[in-house]
């Protein structure tokens, strides 16, 4: 895998030493979370329109806001538009060009949405080296690049409830097998979000690859799909070319096997892009990682 020299640049793109930054004394690499939490004191006011409201902790002013991140969107657009699949108003698993400001509502305050900012920009990071990746390996001059990123993993696990939860409350959540229709943002989510509670060892982020009979096209459709169990809303999968992620908030642990794929892989540490001559590498840090390694994809 990656030999990451002590005295580098530290691959999370801050611009000091590794040693010096992300490199824990036990050999991990894991970036800084961001800090989500609205800066005291609160402000004891909900309103009405913020999925967040039931903290209590709200300003008097709602934006219109992208309910998936404006910057992964554009990391994913070309000229504009993104191609996404599985939301209600588009089509049985077609995917759909959109110009990116279409996809936005009114679902929180200015003081929750400035509180996420900081997990758009990460996602937007994220979302970015994988098409980078894409990219570079569809081209001969830079098919032999190596590099290496680092990400916060619990930063991604959150900015994906955070889309999850304007899908729900602005009724963008793709159907399933059940009809749930719009609803509340249950209070526990809505501590993870905010970072007042921490997420249980069995939630949180599962890598799978994408299902079979994915049609490799560029540029790949950003699709999204519930996870369900029992009639409840426990999660959403966005795929993105070769990779589904799923973020499971809610699944009880005996059902994790049946409702996501058995080679799911929890918290992965790394989605790893090996060819012949380079190797490309997006390091994944977590506080508490799951038991699986990571995702190594050999490019022809
Ligand atoms: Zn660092
Ligand atoms: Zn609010």
């Amino acid at each position: 895998m990656f030999q990451i020299d002590r005295h580098t640049p530290c691959p999370c793109g801050s611009g000091r030493r590794v040693d010096c930054c992300c490199l824990r004394p036990d050999g991990q690499f894991v970036p800084a979370g961001c800090r989500t939490s609205p800066r005291p004191p609160k402000t004891g006011y909900s309103h009405p329109r913020c999925f967040a409201s039931a903290l209590r902790d709200c300003s008097s002013e709602v934006s219109r806001e992208h309910y998936i991140s404006a910057s992964v969107l554009r990391q994913l657009a070309v000229d504009g538009r993104v191609l996404i699949g599985g939301l209600p108003w588009v089509r049985g698993g077609e995917a759909l060009e959109l110009p990116i400001g279409a996809l936005t509502a009114r679902v929180l305050c200015a003081r929750h949405n400035s509180a996420l900012a900081p997990l758009d920009d990460r996602a937007g990071g994220f979302f970015g080296a994988i098409k980078r990746e894409d990219l570079e390996s569809a081209d001969p001059a830079t098919r032999g690049t190596s590099w290496v990123v680092l990400f916060n993993g619990h930063d991604i696990e959150r900015w994906m409830l955070k889309v999850l939860c304007g899908l729900m409350v602005s009724g963008n959540m793709p159907p399933g097998k059940a009809h749930l229709g719009r609803q509340a943002v249950p209070g526990r989510w809505l501590r993870m979000l905010f970072g007042s509670l921490s997420v249980p060892s069995h939630w949180g982020l599962y890598l799978q690859r994408a299902e079979v009979g994915y049609v490799c096209q560029s540029p790949h459709p950003f699709c999204f799909k519930p996870l369900e169990h029992d009639g409840r809303l426990c999660g959403a999968v966005i795929a993105l070319g070769a990779f589904a992620f799923a973020l499971n908030v809610g699944l009880p642990r005996e059902a994790i096997g049946r409702e996501l794929s058995p080679q799911a892989l929890h918290r992965p540490k790394h989605l790893v892009f090996a060819g012949r001559s380079g190797a490309r590498g997006i390091l994944v840090g977590w506080d508490r990682p799951g038991a699986d390694k990571g995702l190594t994809l050999t490019r022809l």
